[in-house]
């Protein structure tokens, strides 16, 4: 199924966002956190790609195909094009039309000072453009309620997005943010600036002071003063802030529910423990 027909009136799409095993782990580990996500029910489940600007293999192919045979969930496969020359890309999309994928989420990928850009792709655009004209996939896009990091300027930042909706993407997953207004003020440009598709949420649960720290530097995302507040209180007291990060994603996420929010992204960091207490904790919510 495609995603963006996934999207109704009164309906909250809730997704999760898993990553494949290290290359020292058999691609098989991942069999463990699929296991405990599946009967959660999410409407797809996204599997990065080479993320954080390290070199990417067939893993993401490999367990989307897993999530579409094994466990009959939609995969949405992510590809990056910035250290990737056209052969590469149509390689890939061979691979993962032979896997039965149909989503795939087009980025242009983090600059990594040690892989070279091939410079055949720049821009994520260009990628959902060669999507679109060589395959049948439904291409998604990512976007950033607190801007892209490279942008200059709010305006800019919205304006490359439009640029990606128009060469074909029809759904958005957002960047994580702990600040839902950053997101509604986002909404707002994007709607303002004539992009109609679906826009889903990315919400991602702390687990420990080190994650969020590696988050910010990585995306650059804001962190609020209340958010701050708890992770000074329980920096040093593992199972307290995870439970307080819980309850801090529960409370972003009911707030979006209620805001109409078209879908959440949630990005399990491959623990079930996290998406379960979160997925069990707003599931009456998703359908009203
Ligand atoms: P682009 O859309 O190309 O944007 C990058 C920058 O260029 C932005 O500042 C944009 O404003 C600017 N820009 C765009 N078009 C133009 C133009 N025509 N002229 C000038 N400037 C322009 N990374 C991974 O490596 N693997 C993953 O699996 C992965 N998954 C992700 C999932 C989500 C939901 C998100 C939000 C990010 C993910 N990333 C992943 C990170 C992503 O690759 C980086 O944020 C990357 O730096 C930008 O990718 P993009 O696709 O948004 O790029």
């Amino acid at each position: 199924m495609k995603i963006p027909a996934m999207f109704a009136p009164n309906k909250t799409v809730f997704s999760f966002e898993v990553f494949p095993p290290k290359k020292t782990s058999p691609v098989e580990t991942i069999y463990d956190t699929l296991d405990a996500l599946h009967d959660l029910n999410p409407d797809f489940i996204s599997v990065t790609y080479g993320a954080g600007g390290n070199a990417a293999d067939t893993s993401t192919c490999d367990i989307a195909s897993i999530i579409k045979q094994k466990y009959k969930i939609e995969p949405l496969a992510h590809l990056t094009c910035i250290n990737s020359t056209k052969e590469d890309i149509d390689i890939n999309l061979k691979r993962l039309q032979a896997g039965g994928i149909e989503n795939i989420l087009a980025l242009r990928g983090d600059i990594n000072p040690d892989l070279p850009p091939k410079n055949e792709f720049l821009h994520a655009s260009e990628l959902v453009s060669y999507i679109k004209a060589h395959s049948t996939f439904s291409v998604s896009a990512a976007c950033y309620p607190e801007g892209h990091q490279d942008s200059p300027s709010l305006v800019d930042d919205v304006l490359h997005l439009r640029k990606k909706v128009e060469c074909g993407a029809d759904h958005l997953v957002s960047q994580l943010f702990f600040d839902n207004s950053h997101f509604y003020s986002f909404l707002e440009r994007a709607r303002i600036a004539g992009i109609t598709v679906p826009i889903e949420a990315g919400i991602m649960p702390v687990t420990s002071k080190k994650q969020i720290e590696k988050m910010v530097v990585l995306c650059g995302a804001s962190l609020p003063p209340k958010f701050a507040k708890m992770m000074q209180k329980y920096e040093h007291h593992p199972d307290a802030l995870r439970d307080a990060g819980i309850a801090y994603a529960i409370d972003q996420i009911v707030d979006l529910i209620s805001h109409n929010v078209d879908g959440i992204h949630l990005y399990t960091m491959n623990n079930p423990y996290l998406a379960r207490k979160i997925s069990e904790s707003v599931s009456n919510l998703l359908r009203v």
